[in-house]
């Protein structure tokens, strides 16, 4: 069985070599705090009881709330919980999200169980973590992630706040809430989008490592490994930059076509079937981990952990890997995708888009206002004064509706994804001048060893170490 836990114990340690920090600190940083594991009854589809097993993870508590997903997979273990909240923790301190960082799972095949069953166990798994006190909006606050939604995010809120209605920030106990129940908007498709700013934060800087790609993502040629949420959104959003995406995996086939797919057709196909099998496509691969080996400039991983092994590694065609699932490439893969000049943008600032705008809607709900709310009216009326001095030093009026499109304040959407791509830009920038500063073999080093410097200054300055 894969260990996600394990993998980042070895990522962390490579990079913790060319750290000063005291050995004791960097112990502290990488340990993990808490593990809440649980089994509870839910009454099933066939009127029978079914034990659940499920997990919460705290790696750090030096800020908080903990934050992190909850995921539904028949898979999900002790181990895989910890490893993915360990990365959230050191995730949160690349985009400067003040958290610690936490996991949770639930061991169900959510896609193919009805939701009123699904919403039995959300509701009944929110409960137990509220009687230990693992969730709260100053304790712990879960998000999406593989397997849940919007929809789960809803009946965790709905369930907190039945527990807690003197709580007057409830809300704030989840984040990728439905807009209409105090979501974000911009949400949902955060992870997706927030990959596409790192990639093109990479393309964009002149003194990229490697030598493999030319600048930009304009005709790029892009293969995607699961059209969930963030493959999706991520795909979506790089074709808007002018990016080809040739391919697209799914668990039960992979399809591929040199002159780019259709998107809105392989969304259509998923949405209908579940599955790509039979997707009409130039290749079609029945065996979807193939879609993987396929000739493209980009890969981006956005299913499931080690989906890049030493046993693939080696065929791998593409000349960057974007990681924008969690844990897809091994330790062992990543040094061969290395020693063939592959680069790697790694998993902890890749899709860190997400956490990014869960801390926005966090910040929404406490502040119990939104965004654009105090902000547009002020926006409109300076907009309006500039236009009038512009008008009146050039003597030519402005057409109507470009008045009112000048004039107009920013939306909430606008504001979140202005401040989303800022984040991802800074969180670039910092790591690739920390890889240059200190001759760092590759940006993964580089993440790690900013996010742990960042970590153990938290743990400094509360005083636990000189
Ligand atoms: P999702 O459930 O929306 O989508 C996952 C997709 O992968 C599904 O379409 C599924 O059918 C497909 N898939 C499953 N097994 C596959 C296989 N073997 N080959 C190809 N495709 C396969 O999940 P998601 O939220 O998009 O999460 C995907 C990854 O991104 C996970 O590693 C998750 O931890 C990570 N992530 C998600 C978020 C978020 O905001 N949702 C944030 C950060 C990281």
């Amino acid at each position: 069985m894969p260990d996600l836990y394990a993998d980042f114990v070895r990522f962390f340690d490579a990079a913790a070599a060319y750290s000063d920090l005291d050995p004791g600190l960097l112990a502290q940083v990488k340990t993990r705090n808490n593990i809440y594991r649980m089994h509870f009854p839910v009454e099933n589809e066939h009127g029978r009881v079914e034990v659940i097993e499920a997990y919460r993870a705290q790696h750090s508590h030096h800020r908080l709330p903990s934050k992190g997903g909850i995921r539904y997979s028949t898979v999900v273990d002790a181990d895989e919980v910890m490893g993915l909240a360990s990365l959230m923790t050191f995730k949160c301190a690349l985009v400067e999200v003040p958290f610690g960082g936490a996991k949770g799972g639930v061991c169900i095949d959510a896609r193919n169980r009805p939701p009123e069953f699904v919403e039995r166990v959300t509701r009944r798994f929110t409960i137990e973590l509220a009687n230990r006190n693992f969730i709260g909006p100053s304790v712990d606050v879960p998000a999406p992630d593989y397997g849940t939604g919007p929809r789960e995010m809803a009946w965790i809120a709905d369930t907190y706040r039945t527990l807690h209605p003197q709580d007057l920030n409830h809300w704030a106990c989840v984040t990728g809430k439905p807009v209409s129940l105090h979501g974000i908007p911009g949400r949902t498709e955060a992870t997706g989008l927030g990959v596409m700013h790192g990639i093109r934060a990479f393309l964009e800087d002149d003194d990229r490592p490697g030598e493999g790609l030319s600048r930009g993502l304009d005709g790029k040629r892009v293969i995607v490994q699961g059209f969930g949420n963030v493959g999706g959104n991520a795909a979506r959003a790089l074709r808007e930059q002018g990016a080809l995406i040739v391919g697209v995996g799914e668990f039960d086939a992979g399809v591929y076509d040199p002159a780019g797919l259709d998107l809105e057709a392989v969304e259509a196909y998923l949405g209908e079937r579940r599955g790509l099998a039979g997707f009409p496509a130039a290749r079609v691969f029945g065996n979807s981990a193939e879609i993987l080996e396929q000739p493209c400039d980009i890969l981006i991983p956005a299913a499931l952990e080690h989906q890049i092994t030493r046993g693939n590694a080696p065929q791998i065609k593409a000349k960057l890997i974007a990681e924008a699932a969690n844990g897809p490439s091994t330790p062992r893969a990543d040094a061969i995708l290395r020693d063939r000049g592959i680069d790697v943008i790694p998993d902890l600032f890749l899709n860190a888009g997400g956490v990014t705008v869960s801390y926005f809607e966090w910040l929404k709900n406490l502040s119990h206002v939104s965004f654009d709310r105090m902000l547009r009216g002020t926006e409109r009326m300076q907009s309006e004064r500039l236009i009038g001095a512009f008008e009146q030093y050039t003597g030519s009026p402005i057409e109507a509706r470009m008045r009112r499109r000048l004039a107009e304040g920013p939306s909430e959407l606008d504001i979140v994804l202005g401040a989303l791509e800022t984040s991802m830009q800074d969180a670039y920038a910092n790591v690739a001048e920390l890889m240059r500063r200190r001759d760092l073999p590759d940006l993964r080093s580089a993440a790690y060893l900013s996010a742990m410097e960042m970590v153990g200054r938290s743990y400094i300055d509360l005083g636990f170490f000189p």
